[in-house]
C-alpha cells in the first residue's frame, strides 16, 4: 500500500489547478502549431535588436550567477521611474513576485480582495498560502473601484489586487479616483497595482508617491519590452516594504542573460516606442475585424483587445473554439460578469490578415452550433 507523502496540510486539501492552461499544451492537444499566437498578451513584435546582443554578448558568461542585488539594473530602473534603488526589487517576472508577496503579507485565513475574473496568478498564490478572496464584481467591463473598495473593507483585506490597464478588460482605472481609492484604503490594507500594460497606455502613469507603505506597483519586462520568455520584473515599493522582500526572495531567482536583456531593453527607448506604435495599429485593426464580425470590441489600453461576443459565455466559448481550430491561440475569461468576451493579443499585419480571416469563419460557426 502506498500512503500520501507528508505534504503540508494545505497541500493535501488544495484543488490542482493551474492559473492557465500554456499555448503549447493546446497545440500538443490539437496535434498542429497555432498559425497565430495572440492569446498570451506577449508581444509577437520581439525584442529589440540591442536585447538580442546583449544576450548574445552574456551568453559565454552564464556559468557564472546573476548578480544577487540586480544593483545595476535596479539603479537604471530607479532612474527610468525617478525613483531611488531602495524602491526597487527586481524578480521572476510578475507572476514570481506576486507569489512572494503573498508570503510576505499572508498567514493563513487572511483576507484579500481581487475582483471576480481579475488576473489570476494572485488568487493562484494567495490560495497556495491558505489565504482567503473576497471578490468585487466588474461592471460594464471594467473594474468597479468602489466594489473592490468596498471588498476590501468588508473582508478587512490584508493585500488588496488591482490591474490597470486591466487583463482581461483592457480598462483603466481613471486617475482621480484611483488617487481617492488608494487614500481611502483601510490602513492595514497594501494595494497590489499590477501594471504590467503600462507602458502600452497613452495616458500618463498614475502618480502615487513611492514611499506610499500601502502601495506595491508591479511592472514586467514580459509583455511591451518583449522578453516573457525570460521571466523578470520589478517593483516599486517603499524602501520598508523592499528590504521586508529581501527577507524571504529568491536572491539568485533572476538569471544573468534576464538581466542583461532587461536592462538593454530599457536602454532602447526609441525600440519600445516603435513597438508602441504597431501595438497601438495592431489594437484598432483588431477592432476594425471585430466590428466586421459584427461583434463588440471593448476600448483598451494594453496589448491586447476584448471583444464582446454579445451573447453568452457558451457562444463565447464557441466564437474561441471556432478560432483555436483554425490556428488561432485566443482567450476568454470564464468569470460569469465577463463571461462573453473573448481577448485577442496585438500582433503584426500577417497576424492580423490570419485573424482577418478566422473570426468571421468562428462567428458563423458558433452561430451554427450554439
Ligand atoms: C501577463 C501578466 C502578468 C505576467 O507578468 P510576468 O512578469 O510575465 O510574470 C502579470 N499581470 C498581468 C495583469 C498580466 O496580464
Amino acid at each position: 500500500m502506498f500512503e500520501q507523502r507528508p505534504f503540508a496540510a494545505l497541500v493535501r486539501e488544495l484543488p490542482a489547478t493551474t492559473p492557465f492552461v500554456g499555448p503549447e499544451t493546446v497545440e500538443r492537444r490539437r496535434g498542429a502549431p497555432f498559425r497565430a499566437r495572440l492569446g498570451a498578451n506577449e508581444s509577437v513584435f520581439g525584442p529589440s535588436p540591442a536585447v538580442r546582443e546583449a544576450i548574445a554578448a552574456a551568453a559565454a558568461d552564464v556559468w557564472m550567477y546573476g548578480d544577487p542585488e540586480m544593483y545595476d539594473l535596479r539603479a537604471a530602473i530607479a532612474a527610468h521611474v525617478g525613483a531611488e534603488p531602495k524602491n526597487i526589487l527586481v524578480g521572476e517576472g510578475i507572476d514570481g513576485l506576486l507569489g512572494v508577496t503573498a508570503r510576505l503579507f499572508l498567514d493563513p485565513g487572511d483576507w484579500v480582495a481581487t475582483s471576480l475574473g481579475a488576473y489570476p496568478t494572485f488568487n493562484y498564490h494567495v490560495a497556495g498560502l491558505g489565504g482567503r478572496i473576497e471578490a468585487a464584481p466588474y461592471r460594464n467591463g471594467a473594474v468597479d473601484l468602489a466594489a473592490l473598495g468596498s471588498a476590501a473593507q468588508r473582508a478587512g483585506a490584508k493585500l488588496v489586487y488591482l490591474s490597470s490597464p486591466d487583463n482581461p478588460t483592457g480598462s483603466t482605472a481613471d486617475r482621480a479616483e484611483l488617487a481617492a481609492f488608494i487614500d481611502a484604503l483601510p490602513p492595514a490594507a497594501t494595494l497590489c497595482l499590477d501594471e504590467a500594460y503600462l507602458e502600452c497606455a497613452a495616458a500618463a502613469p498614475p502618480e502615487i508617491a513611492h514611499d506610499n507603505p500601502q502601495v506595491i506597483r508591479f511592472r514586467t519586462f514580459s509583455k511591451a519590452y518583449g522578453l516573457a520568455g525570460l521571466r523578470i520584473g520589478y517593483i516599486i515599493a517603499a524602501p520598508e516594504v523592499v528590504a521586508a522582500y529581501n527577507k524571504i526572495r529568491n536572491h539568485f531567482g533572476v538569471g544573468r542573460l534576464a538581466q542583461a536583456a532587461a536592462t538593454a531593453a530599457l536602454a532602447d527607448q526609441s525600440y519600445l516606442a516603435d513597438v508602441l506604435a504597431e501595438i497601438a495599429q495592431s489594437r484598432a485593426r483588431i477592432a476594425e475585424i471585430a466590428r466586421e464580425a459584427r461583434l463588440r470590441p471593448l476600448p483598451s489600453a494594453a496589448n491586447f483587445v476584448a471583444i464582446d461576443c454579445g451573447r453568452d459565455g457558451r457562444y463565447a466559448a464557441a466564437v474561441l473554439d471556432g478560432l483555436v481550430a483554425d490556428g488561432v491561440f485566443a482567450r476568454k475569461p470564464a468569470a460569469a460578469e465577463l463571461d462573453h468576451l473573448i481577448r485577442v493579443s496585438c500582433g503584426r499585419a500577417r497576424e492580423m490578415d490570419i485573424l482577418a480571416e478566422a473570426l468571421p469563419r468562428a462567428v458563423e460557426r458558433a452561430q451554427s452550433v450554439v
